[in-house]
């Protein structure tokens, strides 16, 4: 289920050629400011515990922002049903181009002003359909404008951050070329709402399926005049599915892309390594169960799961995890 141990020990080295192990260590053991240097203060997404001590000791209890992919007609009801104080969701068809619109019969102020009042912070994930990397003008363009409408719509829902997968070439593209369309794509977009980078599960050219692409992403966008407002969402089956080790995931996974904004909490119907992307709910797929936990908990993170099933499902999910409801 693990990779190799060599596999590990080049990330590894690798990883420390970007950041000494003290730094390492002080970014893995502590939730500073600049732990999510970005546009969110971090006290609003993680509980001060340094200052805090809690008496549990259970990193559960310390996330503050967590909840789960709504995709019916009501996702502030969907929320409140599993005690969460965030939500996750898609605006429109996420296999269609057409242009997103908020799924909720009394519109985006009357949304956001809800959302505000019930306390729970709102995550968009764009449509599946994006890949600004693609060398294709008639796949890139039309993503580009997809996701500004979406940011833009996004906005004016107050959401937190709209999450996008970092997309993928064809075979024999130069993944190079990839990067520099992720780079203009940044340099152009009106970022309003903070763009976060899903890592992906399969595929031989994804751009941010592995450590090393990860990290050349990152390096790709690093000076770009928006790079602040862009972050990265850290998805565990995707990870499973990538071959990421779970024990070592989260840290791993920071050390590539420099910061997590948010964590996809899901587990694998698949095995490690296998590059599928096919969700479980938590301690019910292949991922080793103390792993996952591990991964989800110390990434530190506002969590959103995109478990399937109803909600006695998603309850469990919660449950497993420690989550506690809120009142
Ligand atoms: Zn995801």
């Amino acid at each position: 289920m693990n990779c190799s141990g060599a596999k590990r020990l080049a990330r590894s080295q690798r990883n420390r050629r970007r950041e000494t192990p003290a730094a390492s260590n002080a970014k893995r053991l502590t939730a500073d400011a600049s732990y999510y240097p970005g546009p969110v203060p971090s006290a609003d997404l993680w509980g001060a515990h340094a200052a805090s001590p809690d008496p549990t000791d259970d990193p559960s209890s310390k996330v503050r922002l967590w909840g789960a992919h709504a995709a019916g007609p009501d996702p502030l009801a969907e929320a409140a049903a599993l005690g969460a104080t965030a939500v996750q969701i898609m605006l429109g068809d996420p296999r269609s181009w057409t242009a997103p619109a908020l799924g909720v019969p009394d519109g985006p102020a009357a949304f956001r002003a809800a959302a505000e009042a019930a306390g729970v912070a709102v995550f968009v994930h764009a449509a599946y359909v994006v890949n600004v990397a693609s060398l294709n003008n008639r796949v890139r363009i039309p993503s580009r404008k997809l996701l500004q409408q979406t940011l833009d719509l996004a906005g004016r829902l107050g959401a937190r951050g709209v999450v996008v997968h970092g997309g993928h070439l064809t075979a024999h593209d130069d993944p190079a070329a990839g990067r520099a369309n992720w780079r203009k794509a940044v340099d152009t977009l009106d970022l309003a709402v903070p763009l976060y980078i899903e890592n992906t599960a399969g595929g031989a050219n994804a751009m941010a399926r592995t450590a090393d692409r990860i990290v050349a992403l990152r390096d790709a966008l690093a000076d770009s005049p928006h790079s602040s407002r862009v972050g990265w969402c850290f998805d565990t089956c995707h990870a499973h599915a990538a071959g990421f080790d779970l024990a070592t995931a989260a840290a791993d996974f920071r050390a590539a892309a420099g910061r997590i904004d948010l964590v996809h909490a899901n587990d694998s119907r698949d095995l490690a390594g296998s590059g599928a992307d096919r969700h479980a709910n938590l301690g019910r797929g292949l991922c080793d169960p103390a792993a996952l936990r591990q991964a989800i908990l110390s990434a530190e993170a506002p969590l959103i799961m995109e478990t399937p099933g109803s909600l006695a499902e998603r309850q469990a999910d919660r449950d497993w995890l420690g989550l506690t409801a809120a009142a």
